[in-house]
C-alpha cells in the first residue's frame, strides 16, 4: 500500500473532499483519511442551502467570500457529473426570507440593499406560492441562494478527486501526527502514513489536533435537528426562509424542515423537543405542512468557531499545517472557496489579504 503523499486531509466531509479535489486537479498527490465514511457527519446533516445573501452578516469579508463560492457551484454542477457520474441536484427557484411586521422587514434592509434582491409583498409572494402563510407582510426574493444535495455534492467532489488521483480512505481515523525532520508521520488505525503537508479539515473534532499542535483554540458543537416530509403533489418552488429555520423543497414533493440551534450538545440524534419546534416554526410559513407524511429526521453538529467565521489557513508557527474547519452554518455554501484557498495557500499562489487574515487561526 502507498504510503508517502504530499499532501494528507485529515477528514471526509465536504471541507476535506473539496480541498482534495482541487488539490488533485492541480496534481498533487492527495490522501484524505476519514474516520468512518464519507459525508456522513455534519454534511450528510445539512440542508444544502448556499446562502450566500440569505446568511450574510457582513459585507466585507463573508459576503465575497460566500458569493465566490456559490457562483462556483453553477459551473461545478457540470464539472462534477461528468467526472463523478453525481448529480448534485443543483435547484433552482431561490429563496423568499419572510417578514411578519415591518419591524423584520426593517431588518431585511441590509439584505434588500445587495444586488440582485428585491422585496415582494404578501400578495406578489402569494401569486408564486399560494400555500405560503397569510400571516407576512412581505418577502426579500434571493434568485441566486438555491440549494444543493449536500451528500451527493461530497461524493461528487471525492470520486472527481480520485479521477485525478487523489487516494480516500474510509474508516480510517487519524490518531496522532507528528513531524520529523521535514515530514509529517500520520497515525491511523491502519498504520503510518508520510506527507509533507497535513491539513486539518474534520469538523468539530478538529479541537484535539489544535491541542496536538501545541494551540488553545476550540471549536464547540450547534446541533441541528432537520425533518423531511413528503406530499404527492409538490408544495413549494421557491425555499422559505425566518429567522433562521427554513423550508427547502427538493425531488418527488420532498421538503426539508431545519434546524435547530442547540448548543454545545456532542448527540447526534434528534430529540422530541427539537421537532417539536421546528414543526410549529414550520406551520408559522406554510400552515398546511402538518397534514404531510414523515419521511425521516436527523440531526448534526455544526462546527462552531468563537467569531462564528471558519479558520482557514496556516498554523501560525509552521506552513506545513493548515486548517479548514469551523465552517458552522455555511460548511456546504463555503466548500468551493475553501477548497481553493486551501489549495493556493499551499502551492503559494496569491491569495487575498483580508481572507487571510479574517480567516486566519490566530486571530483575536
Ligand atoms: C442540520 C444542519 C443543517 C445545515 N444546513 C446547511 C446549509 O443549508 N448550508 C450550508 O452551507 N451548511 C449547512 N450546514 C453546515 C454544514 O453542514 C457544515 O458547516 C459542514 O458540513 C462542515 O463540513 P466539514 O467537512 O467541516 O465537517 P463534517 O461534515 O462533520 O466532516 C468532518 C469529518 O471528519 C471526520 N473525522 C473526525 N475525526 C477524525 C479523525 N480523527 N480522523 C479522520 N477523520 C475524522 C468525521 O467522521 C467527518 O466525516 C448545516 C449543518 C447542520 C447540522
Amino acid at each position: 500500500m502507498k504510503t508517502k503523499y504530499d499532501v494528507a486531509v485529515i477528514g471526509g466531509g465536504i471541507i476535506g473532499c473539496s480541498i482534495a479535489y482541487y488539490l488533485a486537479k492541480e496534481n498533487i498527490d492527495v490522501a484524505v483519511f476519514e474516520e468512518t465514511q464519507i459525508a456522513s457527519k455534519s454534511t450528510r446533516a445539512a440542508a444544502g442551502m448556499l446562502g450566500a445573501h440569505s446568511e450574510c452578516d457582513d459585507l466585507e469579508i463573508f459576503y465575497p467570500f460566500a458569493r465566490s463560492s456559490q457562483l462556483d457551484y453553477f459551473q461545478l454542477q457540470d464539472e462534477l457529473k461528468e467526472l463523478s457520474g453525481v448529480n448534485i441536484e443543483l435547484r433552482k427557484g431561490g429563496i423568499f426570507q419572510l417578514a411578519y411586521s415591518e419591524h423584520e422587514k426593517d431588518e431585511l434592509s441590509a439584505t434588500l440593499a445587495l444586488p440582485t434582491i428585491s422585496w415582494y409583498d404578501c400578495t406578489a409572494v402569494r401569486n408564486r406560492e399560494n400555500s405560503v402563510s397569510e400571516d407576512i407582510i412581505g418577502a426579500a426574493y434571493i434568485e441566486d441562494d438555491v440549494n444543493v444535495l449536500p451528500h451527493s455534492t461530497c461524493l461528487a467532489f471525492s470520486k472527481s478527486a480520485q479521477v485525478f488521483g487523489a487516494s480516500i480512505f474510509e474508516f480510517t481515523p487519524v490518531l496522532a501526527i507528528q513531524k520529523e525532520d521535514d515530514t509529517y508521520t500520520i497515525k491511523t488505525n491502519k498504520g503510518t502514513f508520510q506527507a509533507k503537508t497535513v491539513v486539518v479539515a474534520n469538523g468539530v473534532w478538529s479541537s484535539s489536533f489544535f491541542h496536538q499542535l501545541g494551540l488553545h483554540h476550540t471549536l464547540s458543537p450547534v446541533k441541528g435537528e432537520c425533518i423531511s416530509v413528503s406530499s404527492e403533489q409538490p408544495l413549494l418552488k421557491h425555499t422559505l426562509f425566518h429567522e433562521h429555520c427554513y423550508i427547502v423543497p427538493r425531488d418527488n414533493g420532498r421538503l426539508v424542515i431545519g434546524a435547530t440551534m442547540v448548543k454545545n450538545d456532542w448527540h447526534e440524534q434528534p430529540t422530541l423537543g427539537g421537532l417539536e419546534s421546528l414543526i410549529a416554526k414550520a406551520k408559522t410559513m406554510l400552515p398546511t405542512i402538518t397534514d404531510l407524511k414523515i419521511e425521516s429526521c436527523w440531526a448534526g453538529l455544526r462546527p462552531q468557531t468563537f467569531d462564528k467565521k471558519p479558520f482557514i489557513g496556516y498554523h501560525p508557527e509552521d506552513e506545513d499545517i493548515l486548517f479548514a474547519t469551523g465552517h458552522f452554518r455555511n460548511g456546504i455554501l463555503l466548500a468551493p472557496a475553501t477548497g481553493q484557498m486551501i489549495r493556493d495557500l499551499i502551492v503559494k499562489k496569491d491569495v487575498r489579504k483580508d481572507w487571510i487574515e479574517a480567516f486566519k487561526i490566530n486571530r483575536i
